[in-house]
């Protein structure tokens, strides 16, 4: 049997200027736990949300987050990017924070539910546009010791956002950061903690208007190993010295225990096992950007899949990665691997992982 088309984009929006901003959609999703358990959720039309002023998650930051994205694929049908890994990434980012873990099960309804109130807001296929999920746990109960909330609040809202590389994807220049640690070595740089990001953002915002629109952190007990930017993951590829005009690449990504598991790391591992590809999780010393071992490097993240770097600069010391070819554009092996993971998320190419959560249950509900 066919499935029911879900309705078409609205004419309101231009879809073909549509960034990164925030946009009001038809509303959000919100549960409550309160008594050691979850509420049924519901439906709100509102982009406001009130709590009481001693809230934890406002007074000591109690509160996480994830990011996630949901398409408009080819056979005109709406899923999610792998909303049961994010779902586990928020169980381990609720327990470093005391707080009551979202059941993955209800995290995947609510990501469904949002979506499904929402429909006309998924961008059209083709456009490179996304819905973006924005999926927030928060202790909202009164509480003004240092004591978890007595009550949480789980919402998912919703922004259609724009194709990330209009212009195509371009290599972009990287600072090091070296005059502040984002993460302690036995700290939360694992969990996606609001915490973990406002202090980070007086050394992204510097860098960026000194023209380097990512930031790179080593770890922080030695200042020596790469571990990641400070909003996507580190990933790199060599290639070995040979004849062969198809050499297989090394997918290598840093092992620390401070940076966040991300989603689309962990999708690009899997692809590039896919190819038959040589993949090492290990400790990266930043020796081997300075010795220029890799020949191509990316940021990885849900934003924008991949987004190639052409330069790292440490200390006044800039090292161009790889050759001019890979630091005017996107190299052969990232291009690989960014056309496999935007072909699956599009619905262009096969799905053999079951990423794409299936349009069943994305019925539209328009909650009251
Ligand atoms: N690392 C950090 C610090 C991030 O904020 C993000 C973005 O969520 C990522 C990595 C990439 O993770 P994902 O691929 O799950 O979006």
């Amino acid at each position: 049997m066919t499935q029911a088309l879900p309705p078409a984009p609205t004419s309101a929006i231009d879809w073909d200027s549509l960034g990164f901003k925030w946009i009001d959609t038809n509303g959000h999703v919100k549960y409550i736990f309160k008594d050691g358990k979850w509420d049924q959720g519901e439906f709100v039309r509102d982009s406001y949300i009130k709590m009481h002023v001693c809230a934890p998650c406002l007074n000591y930051g109690q509160e996480c987050f994830e990011g996630i994205k949901a398409f408009r694929c080819k056979d005109g049908q709406i899923r999610i990017f792998r909303p049961d890994a994010n779902a586990k990434r928020m169980i381990y980012s609720a327990e470093l924070a005391c707080m009551a873990p979202v059941p993955e099960a209800l995290f995947i309804e609510a990501c469904e539910r949002a979506v499904a109130n929402n429909l006309e807001f998924v961008p059209p296929y083709g456009s490179g546009g996304a819905l973006y999920l924005r999926p927030l746990l928060l202790g909202t109960g009164p509480e003004i010791g240092l004591y978890p909330a007595p009550e949480f609040t789980f919402i998912v809202s919703v922004i259609p956002v724009g194709n990330f590389y209009k212009g195509g994807v371009s290599p972009v220049d990287c600072l090091v950061v070296d005059n502040f640690d984002r993460a302690a070595p036995l700290g939360t740089g694992a969990a996606k903690l609001g915490g973990n990001y406002a202090p980070v953002l007086r050394h992204s915002s510097d860098a960026k208007a000194r023209g380097y629109p990512i930031t790179l952190h080593l770890d922080s007990k030695t200042h020596t190993n790469v571990d990641e930017f400070s909003t996507s993951n580190f990933v790199a590829l060599t290639y070995p010295s040979t004849s062969s005009e198809t050499p297989t690449p090394t997918f290598c990504a840093p092992e620390s225990p401070s940076i966040l598991n991300s989603v689309t790391k962990q999708s690009l591992v899997q692809l590039a096992k896919s190819f038959g590809w040589n993949v090492e999780n290990r400790v990266i010393p930043f020796t081997e950007i300075l010795e220029n071992r890799f020949e191509e490097i990316a940021a990885c993240g849900t934003a924008a899949v991949i987004t190639p770097v052409k330069s790292i600069e440490r200390q006044g010391v800039k090292t161009l990665i790889g050759t001019s070819k890979t630091q005017a554009a996107i190299g052969p092996g990232f291009l690989r691997l960014f056309t496999a993971m935007r072909g699956i998320q599009n619905g262009d190419l096969e799905d053999p992982y079951g990423w794409m959560q299936p349009a069943q249950g994305i019925a539209p509900r328009h909650e009251a």
